[in-house]
């Protein structure tokens, strides 16, 4: 009998955080005057502790036992063979996914959300300001945000907002308070109304909202919180390919694959970066982060120096980029729309060292429906993206007739999106490609920033 779920014990969870940043060099932020910024600039925008996790070059970082404590909510999350997706797909290919839907939230976001909200309330933070795409960040931060006493104000990308009411619900059961962004409530919101009051909204939109709100509090006990993108939210993540690693040595396997699809990159690093450790280390292993056609980040836009919001509150950053007042089209996946990616992420595909994949919506979806018949689980959009990449791979194996062990992260579930599944199971779901000409417009917003080093780690 193979084991479909590989368990680990509290007492086997990891109590240190993997920092990529001991093993690779990286472009540094920059700030409005091109020069690299200094931990001091970010002080208003978030607490000092998490800045210097932030910067951190320390391999290992210990988790605090009150973050443990509140993870042990859900986690250890299990890893398990996907035995019911090898069968359907008649492939040889071994087919693990880590589980990260069983979350209260009902995705990994809380992994980072528990750990922010836990540094916030150490350093004597009251409130905290952040964006949501699809809500699944927004009810993450509610939820931990809940937990430590903190209040939470989520500005949420207003397309979400109209389409996607549970979430909003879900943020205000936590204690969470929500509004559709732009708003009326912030200057950057304000403008953006002012030029097109029609706007679907965007995560860059929102970021500068949050971030404005955040900086503007005279108190000094109002901070932002970012959901993805940074590299302390990596760090906070790595728990999951940490466990996912331990499960894979408790059955004798080890990935030759890996995969996880990737809006601003967080629940892909979470899962791929203790192996890309390894990779760097030498050992040969396919990683694929996956992003919508919808949003081609990593696969068609340069790796330069951005902004990662509209109002340019961010400092630049070198990542693949967009362009920082790019409005992503209205695809089902919201935690996918985001013109920018996180900088490590970026780096490794400069590097070549992970190969990024982009899939369209139809196919995202139809290998949704796949996984949901076989696996059981629905799951999210964003999810659909990367199973679309895996069960590409398990039919290649299965033609190249290799038993290959192939890892994916299983981000969320999709229980308050089904009216996407609807629209994809009455044929009305269609593809959103974008043009060359569109991107090559959006992309100006960078032409005069400071480009980044190509730096060579392996
Ligand atoms: C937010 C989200 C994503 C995308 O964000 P990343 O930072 O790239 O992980 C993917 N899947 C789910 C379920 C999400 O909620």
């Amino acid at each position: 009998m193979i084991t479909r779920k590989i368990l680990l014990t509290e007492d086997e969870m990891p109590r240190q955080w993997y920092n990529i940043l001991a093993d690779i060099k990286m472009n540094p932020p920059l700030g409005p005057d091109g020069k690299p910024i200094g931990p001091d600039s970010l002080s208003k925008v978030f607490p000092m502790n998490l800045i210097e996790q932030e910067v951190s070059q320390e391999r290992w970082i210990d988790i605090p036992e009150p973050v443990l404590d509140i993870l042990r909510i859900w986690r250890p999350s299990p890893l398990v063979r996907a035995t019911f997706l090898e069968k359907a797909l008649n492939t040889p290919a071994k087919i693990y996914f880590k589980n990260e839907s069983v979350s209260p939230p009902g995705s990994h976001k809380p992994n980072t959300a528990v750990a922010q909200a836990y540094y916030n309330k150490e350093f004597g933070i009251e409130k905290i300001t952040t964006e949501t795409g699809a809500g699944q960040w927004g009810s993450a931060l509610s939820f931990a945000c809940s937990h430590f006493g903190l209040e939470c104000k989520v500005y949420m990308v207003r397309i979400s907002f109209d389409q996607k009411p549970y979430r909003k619900s879900m943020m205000a059961t936590w204690g969470g308070n929500c509004v559709a962004s732009p708003s009326t409530e912030t200057k950057a919101g304000r403008d953006i109304l002012e030029k097109d009051p029609d706007t679907p909204g965007s995560l860059g939109i929102a970021i500068s909202e949050a971030i404005e709100a955040a900086v503007s509090d005279e108190s000094g006990k109002t901070r932002y919180s970012l959901g993805s993108v940074l590299n302390h939210v990596m760090l906070h993540q790595t728990i999951v390919g940490l466990e996912a690693k331990k499960q894979l040595e408790k059955v004798g396997d080890y990935p030759d694959v890996i995969i996880g699809c990737a809006g601003g990159g967080s629940n892909f690093a979470g899962i791929a970066f203790p192996f890309v450790h390894d990779k760097i280390n030498g050992k040969e292993i396919d990683i694929y982060p996956v992003e919508p056609v919808g949003c081609p980040t990593l696969t068609k836009a340069p790796f330069v120096y951005d902004h990662g919001d509209i109002a340019r509150y961010t400092p630049l950053l070198p990542m693949h980029s967009l362009g920082h007042a790019f409005v992503p089209p209205p695809i089902h996946a919201g935690g996918l729309r985001y013109h920018g990616m996180a900088p490590t992420v970026s780096q490794l595909v400069t590097e070549g060292i992970i190969e990024p994949r982009a899939v369209n919506q139809i196919d995202a979806y139809r290998a949704g429906i796949i996984l949901a018949r076989s696996e059981g689980i629905i799951p999210a959009p964003e999810t659909n993206h990367a199973l679309a990449c895996v069960i590409e791979e398990a039919l290649k194996a299965k033609e190249e007739g290799k038993e290959k062990v192939i890892l994916f992260n299983w981000s969320g579930h999709g229980l308050l999106d089904l009216v996407a599944y609807d629209k994809y199971l009455a044929n009305e779901m269609q593809n959103i490609e974008l043009d060359e000409s569109e991107i090559e417009e959006s992309e100006k917003v960078f032409a005069d920033f400071p480009k980044p080093e190509i730096i060579k780690n392996r």
